[in-house]
């Protein structure tokens, strides 16, 4: 492998040489928790381009939820002689092992969206999580300043869920102390799945005769499926509920009056300069960063987004205006 990056780094320096500034010959391994949820095929779409534009081959594959099988594309990855390894991990706490036998090759590792514990990853892009979890609190707390709240989490291994809670948390809990808000259920939905958000929303309304006020829900998929719940029981559009994703459907949802807000967290923005830093990351060149996060082995330098809030009232000046959706696709 060491012969492997000097080889490319006589290649890259022969192109510089040559004027042409790319990184020819940079191999990339996307490894992608699950794409069957929307927002990960818009990232992959825009991550390939951009590192195609920059001169790199990409190789992506899904493990769709299955952590052992995300293990074993990652292995298969590393035999195609990649030079860096960019994953949405499935699960965060399992892919130590094959990240060291990544590292033992001399491949660099890039945690994309969400963190990877226990590793030896050497870089980590993604939006700032905690605030996303802070403005849906927020938003479902004005709609609803006192009454029985219902948390549901996202899926429990993955990092994110977990830093979407702490924000919430972060707003929630003097409403909790002081008794405004009374929290009447406690659940994470596993993969993220609607259908499972459904159910769980089903038997909290009926473990509470119907007495919910309010649905912090973590994610876009998983507040779709519990609004179908409420829907059942004649109550979508009473209860407020967040979401996050700007998936289309959450976005006419929020039109219609069945969900109350959003988090537009800009994917071009977040797969663009997860390119760049990949093929930086290949090219051994420094990145900046602006935050550190522990992630229970090392300090991982950072680049984390800002995510941004949309309700009924700013769907124009946000997705529409970024071109994320069109205004005829949400309103026809
Ligand atoms: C992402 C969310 C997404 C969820 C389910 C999280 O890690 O940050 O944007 O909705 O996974 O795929």
């Amino acid at each position: 492998m060491k012969f492997k990056s000097t080889l490319l780094a006589i290649t890259t320096a022969l192109v510089i040489f040559g004027q042409t500034a790319v990184a020819k010959d940079l191999r990339i391994g996307m490894s992608i928790d699950d794409l069957r949820l929307e927002r990960w095929q818009k990232d992959r779409d825009i991550f390939v381009k951009k590192a195609e534009e920059l001169g790199a081959k990409v190789f992506v594959q899904s493990a769709n939820g299955d952590a052992s099988s995300q293990i074993s594309q990652i292995e298969n990855m590393l035999n195609k002689d990649i030079d860096v390894l960019v994953i949405i991990p499935f699960n965060g706490e399992v892919l130590g092992n094959v990240i060291s036998e990544a590292k033992k090759e001399g491949v660099k590792v890039l945690a994309y969206d969400r963190l990877i514990n226990n590793a030896d990853i050497d870089f980590y892009v993604s939006f700032d999580n905690e605030k996303v979890g802070e403005l849906q609190a927020q938003s479902i707390l004005e709609k609803k300043p006192e009454g029985n709240y219902f948390l549901m989490g996202g899926s429990p291994v993955d990092n994110n869920a977990k830093l979407f809670r702490k924000g919430q948390m972060k707003v929630l809990q003097p409403h909790i102390d002081s008794g405004k808000i009374k929290v009447v259920g406690d659940q994470w939905v596993d993969s993220w799945l609607a259908e499972k958000a459904l159910q769980i929303m089903e038997n909290a309304l009926t473990a509470n005769k119907n007495n919910i006020d309010a649905v912090v829900a973590s994610n876009d998929a998983t507040a779709g499926g519990a609004i179908q719940a409420l829907s059942a029981q004649g109550l979508a559009g009473k209860v407020a509920i967040s979401g996050q994703d700007a998936d289309l459907a959450a976005i006419k949802r929020i039109v219609d009056g069945s969900q109350t807000m959003t988090v537009y967290k800009p994917i071009t923005t977040l797969a663009n300069k997860a390119a760049e830093i990949a093929v930086d990351l290949g090219k051994q060149e420094k990145i900046s960063s602006n935050a550190v996060l522990n992630n229970g082995q090392k300090d991982v330098p950072a680049y984390l987004l800002e995510p941004v809030i949309v309700t009924k009232d700013n769907i124009e000046q946000t997705v529409i205006k970024d071109g994320f959706h069109s205004k005829q696709a949400i309103y026809k």
